[in-house]
């Protein structure tokens, strides 16, 4: 009976796989905050190097993975791909249930897969120093271990709520050698700015890109790195379901239904957008499902609009699902789903009906999170709790109709560093966070218009 798939160093892909090369309608163009025109490279140079530039626009179907991304990848990839048998059993679906798990990483997470190539291109072109922002702390310290590998400075904003409720996380930044800083702060005229309007601002991803964005546009041999949302950033997470697909083929597999968490879009990106290029080359079938909170639900309750990704209205605008860049997301402790947006590609397959999003409260996510801790011996992260459920939930439509589907899923991360949520799931401390609606359509009827 097999339990876990495992490859070999050789086995590893050495290509990032891009979907932009298999798109048949391209995505809308990138526009400029004051200009309303599509930006150029000129315009994106004081954020990001130009060989991230090249990737963010690159029609190339695959790009291939520099040696020395390859050797730091290879201390924690290729990543185990498990078949959660008990789970199954646990369910009493005739679905099966398989897992690809990138708890396994240096941080927890799947945002070293993207940390490490980000910090390998910046030091090729003479970077020294990175700022950045964080939410719950995962991609803080996967750039962190990152920038450190290539031996360049990092600064993080990482949103006040969470600087205060996961110090462990900042501990783990400043072992890798970074600097972590509450956001808002008095670093940045931004921060400055909200900290004078509300002087308790618990903070937001969009407030602390704004002063990421801000510091980096400031110093010359500074750039600025983005832990999801962009195109690049997507491509280089191909490398989950690239994998899961060699792992699976070697299992005689192949998924009827591919489920992942969504918060900017990346890990759910990896894991599902090899599987539906390919449908695409072979006129295929497959069923992708984008699990988000139902408290910050960009895909289900957002409109798919030009925004801009940051409260400071620094950034370039993308079309995307959005609930407003000044909406601010309840508390909930799944931190890195809340952000106002989405990943372009990831709202433009959506809109084009590639992709089906499902929306699910706190407490069930945490249910289905136990659930799978006590069937597979894993403690998911919490954002990772949602792919559960969504996961479950395939299984018991399965057991239901009858039909032996074979599901994929993502678990994008462990939850060691997040069992405060846990200690507040099992007082009954945690609960339904609502968004107020009033709230996003004040901040939907603050869109910008484009012309
Ligand atoms: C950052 C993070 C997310 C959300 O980001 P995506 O870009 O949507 O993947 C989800 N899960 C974990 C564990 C994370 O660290």
């Amino acid at each position: 009976m097999i339990i876990k798939t495992q490859l070999s160093e050789k086995e590893m892909p050495t290509k990032f796989y891009n979907i932009s090369a298999d798109l048949k309608e391209p995505l809308p163009p990138v526009l400029h905050p004051g200009r309303k025109d599509p930006v150029g490279p000129d315009d994106l140079s004081p954020l990001f190097p130009m060989e991230l530039i090249g990737q963010e626009v690159s029609q190339d179907r695959y790009i291939e993975i520099p040696e020395e991304v390859q050797n730091i990848y290879k201390l924690y990839r290729p990543s185990p791909l498990y078949r959660a048998r008990n789970l199954e059993k646990v369910l009493d679906t005739p679905a099966k249930i398989f897992y690809k798990y990138e708890g396994v990483s240096p941080t927890g997470s799947h945002k070293p897969n993207t940390a490490i190539p980000q910090a390998f291109y910046n030091k090729k072109e003479g970077v020294k120093k990175l700022t950045t922002e964080t939410g719950a702390g995962q991609w803080g310290s996967s750039l962190a271990f990152a920038c450190n590998k290539f031996g360049i400075d990092l600064d993080v904003y990482m949103v006040k709520v969470s600087f205060n409720q996961k110090p462990y996380r900042r501990a783990l930044m400043e072992t890798f050698g970074a600097r972590c800083i509450a956001s808002p702060s008095i670093e940045t005229e931004i921060g400055q700015k909200i900290l004078a309007e509300n002087p308790e601002s618990t903070g937001s991803l969009g407030i602390a890109i704004s002063e990421a964005v801000e510091q980096c546009v400031k110093s010359e041999s500074t750039k600025y790195a983005l832990g999801s949302v962009l195109n690049h950033v997507l491509t280089h997470q191909s490398i989950i379901g690239q994998e899961a697909m060699i792992q699976l083929e070697k299992e005689d597999e192949y998924p009827d239904i591919v489920v992942g968490c969504t918060g900017g879009g990346s890990n759910f990106a990896g894991i599902a957008l090899p599987f539906l290029g390919k449908s695409f080359r072979d006129n295929s079938d497959i069923e992708l499902k984008a699990i988000e909170p139902s408290a910050c639900p960009s895909l289900t309750k957002g409109k798919y609009a030009y925004d801009f990704g940051d409260t400071g209205k620094m950034t370039p605008l993308t079309k995307m699902h959005t609930l407003g860049s000044e909406f601010v997301p309840p508390g909930f402790h799944a931190g890195g789903l809340r952000y106002h947006g989405m990943a372009p590609i990831i709202s433009h397959l959506t809109n084009l009906g590639h992709i089906s999003p499902e929306a699910y409260s706190q407490l069930d996510v945490f249910k289905a999170g136990v659930t799978f801790a006590k069937a597979e011996g894993i403690i998911p992260a919490p954002e990772a709790n949602h792919a559960v459920k969504g996961a479950i939930e395939a299984a018991l439509r399965c057991k239901e109709s009858g039909e032996n589907k074979t599901i994929l899923f993502n678990l994008c991360g462990h939850g060691h560093f997040d069992m405060q949520a846990y200690i507040d799931y099992f007082d009954n401390k945690l609960f339904d966070d609502k968004y107020s609606e009033s709230e996003i359509a004040m901040a939907l009827s603050g869109l910008p218009s484009v012309g």
